[in-house]
């Protein structure tokens, strides 16, 4: 069976963290001060000159005290191991109207550029679960980084749409982040970042979005720089499935589910085969292996990448709503 990373996302307030950034350790001149200014400094120690940039501590030379310093610097200049990290979620499907308020295509645009002026780092979000894992320490994550995940897999992700009213509107997350890019050149290269969550079984998705749901941009987004493809269950268990319909598409567990896996997929535990929109269903090892694994590794199928995040959907099993 494949190993799977279960990890539930918590709600996250937006908190104010020090942001320190001081000038004289900018030794390389590169307008930020990170590890290359480290090495900068030592650089002018050892070779004996003497660069004002360097001096990080303002003593009027240029010595070990100013590699501390600078050391000082970077270390200040990363998230502290005890912080709290936003993670703001999207639905690419809410385009109500023309406005930031009720349109997710708008509000996401308005958004990166909020975070941005107010010295946000949009970051991976794998990068943050290894990082709440204790996998990853906080030196290695600007200090104030930001994730943004995408739920549940709308083709307007990725795809753009035709809006005559409203051209904003008609805009898919991809090419609102690529503009953001664009406008920005200034960037870290692997910022912005996102994740999108999506729901696997070919069946479900006709089901709850039509043909709003397809699957083919998966492995593109997968590998582009800018979003990654996630896990959010076979069926998110939606009450608009009457089941027991079999998904042969799914069979990566022949000896669990022989034909496939059946949905909505909660009743290889309540034997209620009607999705509830309700994740505490999911209540046994069948269920969970339906839900999550078969999931996962159909998914992997697309994108060539085991999905190591999964978004549990609805309110009632996670703290927000995915
Ligand atoms: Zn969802």
């Amino acid at each position: 069976m494949k190993k799977i990373l279960f990890w539930t996302i918590g709600l996250l307030g937006l908190v104010n963290i020090s942001y320190a950034v001081v000038p004289q350790g900018d030794c390389d001149g590169s307008g930020d001060v990170n590890i290359q200014d480290v090495l900068c400094t030592i650089n002018i120690v050892l070779s004996g000159s003497s660069l004002g940039d360097a001096d990080c501590d303002g003593s009027g030379n240029v010595n070990i005290q100013d590699v501390l310093c600078t050391i000082n610097i970077v270390f200040n200049d990363s998230l502290s191991n005890s912080s709290k990290v936003p993670i703001l979620t999207y639905h690419s499907w809410t385009r109500a109207g023309c406005t930031e308020e009720t349109s997710n295509a708008l509000g996401l645009a308005a958004d990166l550029e909020v975070l941005h002026q107010n010295g946000y780092t949009i970051v991976p979000v794998y990068w943050i679960s290894q990082w709440a894992l204790g996998d990853r320490d906080g030196s290695t994550l600007p200090s104030k980084p930001v994730g943004i995940t995408f739920d549940d897999g709308d083709n307007l992700d990725w795809v753009d749409s035709v809006s005559e009213d409203c051209p904003a509107n008609a805009l898919s997350f991809k090419t609102i982040l690529e503009n953001f890019k664009a406008t920005h050149p200034n960037l870290p290269a692997y910022s912005p970042h996102t994740s999108s969550f999506v729901i696997a079984s070919p069946i479900a998705r006709d089901i709850i979005g039509g043909n709003t749901m397809s699957e083919s941009w998966w492995h593109e987004a997968q590998s582009s720089s800018i979003m990654e493809i996630y896990n959010h269950s076979t069926d998110h268990d939606h009450n608009t499935i009457q089941g027991p319909i079999t998904d042969p598409a799914l069979s990566s567990l022949p000896s669990l589910f022989p034909d496939g896996v059946k949905i909505a997929a909660s009743g290889y535990h309540s034997n209620n085969w009607i999705g509830q929109q309700n994740f505490q269903n999911v209540g046994n090892y069948n269920a969970a292996a339906a839900e999550i694994v078969a999931a996962a590794n159909y998914i992997e199928s697309k994108i060539r990448r085991i999905p190591r995040l999964i978004c549990l959907p609805l309110r009632k099993s996670n703290t927000i709503s995915c």
